[in-house]
């Protein structure tokens, strides 16, 4: 039998409608899969039980009630369905951290626009979940507060950095949650825990308080079971917000994908880039993912070969102008308005020992990387020539999209590593975002869902890019796939954790 925690959104909200259980015992099965695993995976930085429970208390009445009156079908579309959050999007009264010890303590006195929204929509915050620090790392271990550690395999990381998302979906210790990716950290750990996860449009979900890394590429993005959960998430998340300047006003497109008909792509024109299949990758990666793309020709997708030329300056474009503007975001933490502060008898001497102390290595080395690249004389030849170079990539996607509608190809070139494994090497860790910056640079939208698994049992993600604001695009066609595939509802045998 399907236990409570175990269920999809999409099932969770069927069952809760229908009165088969309640969001209290749904927000209770969920606190007790945390209570029993999370000491063994580290997902989640703080949980908000009491809160979780009062609010699941008043979705059942609400529920109640509307069954008692007949206008079960005009409740908030997400009632009394449990969400985890990454602890870089803020919510009233729970701590926020960014994974830092700068931030230790913190509690903002507002809500994210984009939780708010699911709040609004009836959704239950259970917690915040772990997070490479200030959402710079792909691996989860840049956390000040210790690594997240993959449900697959327990000694691998998640992904990062939404990792503790990624591994709190996978591990079924809540249905869906919310993560950001700047550069991939949606993408990347949804593809490393074999989950669906969406990095949105640039400026499709606002990102009022969405703490500020790299903001020309910073989304709030969905991790969920299936693409069906993602868009039910997405459609309540998306759209103008008069908080957030760059947040898009065009509509937002349905979400709603008609049962019959859905699992066929024909007329879809899908492109794979030579640029995304490179030597050293994973050969178990190519395979999954070609096949999958056979399977959408099957479907009735037209594949066509196509080129991103530019592909190759992504990695260095990003890494210098995601710094660049981590460097300005960051100038923030001094000790003085947020967080813990260092005392010393200057006020100079507060900021720097305060800095000095509390952000890790991986932030003070993108710091000192942003500053010099902005400094008087490096400008024009590090952040001007990287912004050309941006324009000359997010050029490539436009005339792709004039030839398809959405680009197939893998989220990395391996499925996930061990834990300390690219301790000491930076670069590498890089690389592993080789395939998911783009998206970010070119504003468009990219999902990632599970296509199959390694010889080790790990999962393996495809990416789908799409034009600008064609979410509803990729999510029809990831949920065609979902139809005549079972790979999104496999989940890791955790019981050998359980104690
Ligand atoms: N791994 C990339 C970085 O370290 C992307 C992170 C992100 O998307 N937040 O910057």
């Amino acid at each position: 039998m399907t236990e409570l925690h175990e269920l999809s959104l999409s099932a969770a909200l069927a069952g809760l409608r229908n009165g088969n259980f309640s969001s209290t015992e749904l927000v209770k099965a969920s606190l007790q899969r945390i209570e029993k695993l999370d000491g063994h995976l580290h997902a989640f930085l703080s949980l908000a039980e009491d809160s979780a429970l009062e609010t699941a208390g008043q979705a059942d009445q609400q529920l109640a009630e509307a069954r008692k009156t007949g206008t079960i079908d005009n409740l908030p579309a997400l009632l009394g369905l449990p969400l985890a959050v990454k602890d870089v999007l803020v919510v009233e009264g729970l701590p926020c951290t960014c994974g830092s010890k700068i931030l230790e303590g913190f509690k903002p006195p507002f809500t994210a626009t984009s939780v708010q929204r699911l709040q609004q929509a009836g959704m239950v915050v259970l917690g915040k979940t772990n997070t490479d620090e200030f959402a710079m790392g792909s691996s989860t271990e840049n956390s000040a507060y210790g690594v997240t550690h993959n449900p697959w395999d327990t000694s691998r990381v998640p992904g990062g950095s939404s990792g503790g998302s990624a591994a709190a979906v996978a591990g079924r210790l809540a249905p869906a949650a919310l993560g950001s990716d700047t550069g991939g950290s949606v993408r990347q750990p949804a593809s490393f825990c074999g989950v669906t996860g969406i990095k949105p449009t640039y400026g499709r979900v606002s990102r009022y308080g969405l703490v500020a890394y790299g903001s020309s590429l910073d989304c709030v993005g969905v991790f969920g079971r299936s693409a069906e959960d993602v868009s039910l998430m997405l459609a309540e998340m998306a759209g103008h917000d008069t908080l957030d300047a760059t947040s898009s006003k065009n509509p937002v497109s349905p979400m709603q994908f008609p049962k019959t008909d859905s699992s066929s792509l024909k007329g879809t024109k899908i492109g794979v880039p030579q640029e995304y299949f490179i030597d050293g990758m994973q050969a178990e990666v190519e395979t999954a993912v070609r096949q999958a793309i056979e399977q959408m020709q099957a479907l009735g997708a037209e594949i066509r070969p196509i080129r991103l030329p530019h592909t190759s300056y992504a990695l260095p474009v990003y890494y210098i102008i995601a710094p660049a503007e981590a460097s300005a975001n960051l100038a923030r933490y001094d000790g003085i308005r947020f967080g813990p502060r260092v005392p010393g008898d200057a006020m100079w001497e507060v900021f720097t020992r305060t800095r000095g102390e509390k952000f890790g290595d991986e932030v003070t080395r993108r710091i000192m990387l942003g500053t010099y690249a902005l400094s008087a004389g490096y400008y024009d030849a590090f952040y001007g020539q990287a912004q050309k170079a941006r324009t000359l990539i997010k050029r490539d996607f436009e005339q792709a999209f004039e030839q398809v509608d959405a680009i197939a190809c893998p989220v990395a070139p391996s499925t996930a590593f061990k834990i300390g494994s690219h301790g000491d090497d930076p670069l590498a860790m890089y690389l592993e975002d080789v395939f998911t910056l783009p998206a970010n640079l070119a504003g468009v939208p990219g999902l990632a869902f599970p296509v199959g698994f390694d010889g080790a049992g790990l999962p393996i993600g495809m990416q789908l890019m799409g034009r600008h604001f064609d979410e509803a695009g990729l999510l029809r066609m990831a949920y065609a796939y979902q139809q005549v595939t079972d790979w999104h509802t496999r989940q890791p045998d955790l019981q050998f954790l359980e104690n």
